[in-house]
């Protein structure tokens, strides 16, 4: 077994991985930049370690983040989510300094990664996948032909992409002139990669996805599916385990799928195979993501098990120690993604100091944050502070609870999601479990929550959360 681990990240998937780490008697060291001196993840970590002035550039160095795991006589590192999680230029270097990444082989990373080799891998597998362009688009005009070819809408993509941006749906030939500089630009700016490609756009779909777990003897078993269709732009609000809207027979067929993608790329770890249902319920593969999830937990509450510690044995070298029938699922899971953001003006970012946290409890609840009372969002990162998963045997005890735990829940001081989930949870299309990922949008008073649209006033207020943070 692994015996000390560097967690090359920070927040509440850190303190995550800490957790799992004590129950397993592993020593956690936890690196920080100076924004991050007072993260809960360097009190509760054994050892922390600074990573200097820069809000990024330390968690996003893979030298000398191996060079810390180094020093500090760690054999692992675990990536985490976002950051150095799915750079495959990261896990060889672990490879070759001899320390363990936590996740699959770099090569498997670089092909997944890259959504237009993913959807050719799968192909080559007998997956289903969105009918689309075979690679990248070499110019504008392929992409007005090939869209020609397979009807509109369609859906631009970035082919490094990820955490639901540079995609755009085009309705005609039109639209897809005016989108086509302006992804390629974003793709650049984001992905430090051009490359773009064309799928069609599946209208109204169901986002299902399944949690897998493999080991390096070539076992691979799956947890169950995630239905992750409540978004807004692209990116993922709420999340539930299993989906209450597949029959059973839909299951199966999405979940033996899950498994025969993973195995046609060799999987080792962790990792989620990622489909869209469409309106007849015909599913095709999407793309599939190499790391651990942000949603993991409440594939975690349905199954009874630790997927960071499965993540933690595997990469020790140690089989498997489930077998697929020993996999069962119990009652519903949903995760609501609480972020520092005002829903009624655009959703800005809010940072700032935390006056009071309150983490709602009893049967059913779990929350997952690194905030506490009196601490300061620092204004470099991601929005999400908190995730709130609740469990109930029924799908309307799921609901009910949900509605309690998120009344139950206080963090003063800044602003949050938390009202809009409450309003979500009252759509009655949602309790009935009848929902795609235009659910947002076919709900007026969701589309339209924002009192206000101050989007020019986002720069402004980011720079002057940024310049009260340097004053600090
Ligand atoms: P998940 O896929 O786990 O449901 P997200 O899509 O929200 O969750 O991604 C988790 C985090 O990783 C987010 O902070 C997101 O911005 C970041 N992320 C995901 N993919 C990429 C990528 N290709 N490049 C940069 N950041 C990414
Ligand atoms: P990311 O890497 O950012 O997670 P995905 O390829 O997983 O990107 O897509 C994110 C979301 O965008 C999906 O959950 C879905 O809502 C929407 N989407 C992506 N591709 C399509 C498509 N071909 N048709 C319809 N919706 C799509
Ligand atoms: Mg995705």
């Amino acid at each position: 077994m692994l015996q000390k681990i560097l967690i090359a990240n920070r927040g509440e998937i850190a303190v995550r991985i800490i957790r799992a780490c004590a129950e397993m008697g592993i020593l956690a060291v936890a690196v920080y930049s100076d924004a991050d001196r007072y993260g809960l993840h360097v009190k509760k970590a054994d050892e922390a370690h600074s990573l200097g002035e820069d809000p990024l550039a330390g968690y996003l160095n893979p030298h000398h983040l191996v060079n810390l795991a180094l020093e500090t006589g760690c054999d692992a590192i675990h990536p985490g989510y976002g950051f150095l999680s799915e750079n495959s230029h990261f896990a060889e270097i672990c490879h070759l300094r001899g320390i363990r990444f936590i996740g699959p082989g770099s090569e498997v990373i670089r092909s997944m990664g890259d959504k237009t080799q993913a959807r050719s891998a799968m192909q080559a597998a007998g997956i289903p996948v969105v009918p689309g362009s075979e690679g990248n688009l070499e110019s504008l005009d392929e992409a007005l032909a090939l869209a020609g070819e397979i009807g509109y809408p369609v859906m631009l993509k970035a082919t490094s992409g990820g955490g639901g941006r540079g995609i755009r749906r085009c309705d005609d030939a039109e639209d897809l002139r005016k989108n086509y500089e302006r992804v390629v630009s974003e793709a650049t700016k984001a992905f430090g990669s051009a490359e773009v490609f064309l799928e069609k756009c599946i209208v109204n779909p169901r986002h299902i996805e399944v949690q897998i777990l493999a080991d390096r003897f070539g076992n691979v078993i799956h947890l169950f599916e995630r239905d992750c269709s409540i978004q807004r732009r692209n990116q993922k609000l709420i999340e539930i385990a299993p989906s209450p809207q597949l029959t059973e027979e839909q299951r199966n067929t999405v979940c033996d799928l899950a498994v025969r993608a993973a195995k046609a790329v060799n999987y080792e770890n962790a990792g989620t195979v990622e489909f869209l249902f469409d309106q007849d319920g015909n599913c095709y593969f999407m793309e599939m993501n190499t790391r651990v999830q942000v949603e993991h937990t409440i594939t975690e509450a349905i199954t009874g098990i630790d997927i960071v510690e499965e993540q933690i044995r595997i990469a020790s070298g140690l089989p498997l120690r489930y077998s697929q029938d020993e996999i069962e699922y119990r009652g519903f899971a949903i995760q609501f993604r609480i972020n520092a953001e005002d829903p009624r003006n655009d959703f800005l970012p809010s940072f700032g100091r935390i006056t009071r946290y309150y983490a709602p409890g009893g049967p059913g609840v779990r929350t997952d944050t690194a905030i506490y009372t009196g601490y300061d969002i620092p204004p470099f990162y991601d929005s999400m502070i908190a995730k709130l998963i609740v469990w109930a045997l029924k799908w309307e005890d799921v609901i009910s609870r949900s509605h309690r735990a998120l009344d139950d829940m206080e963090i003063s001081g800044i602003k949050t999601t938390r009202p809009y989930y409450q309003q979500i949870l009252r759509a009655e299309r949602f309790c009935k479990a009848d929902f795609d990922t235009g659910f947002v949008d076919s709900h007026p008073h969701l589309l339209r929550y924002s009192e206000k649209r101050h989007k020019a006033h986002i720069a402004a207020v980011l720079a002057a959360a940024i310049a009260a943070h340097a004053g600090l």
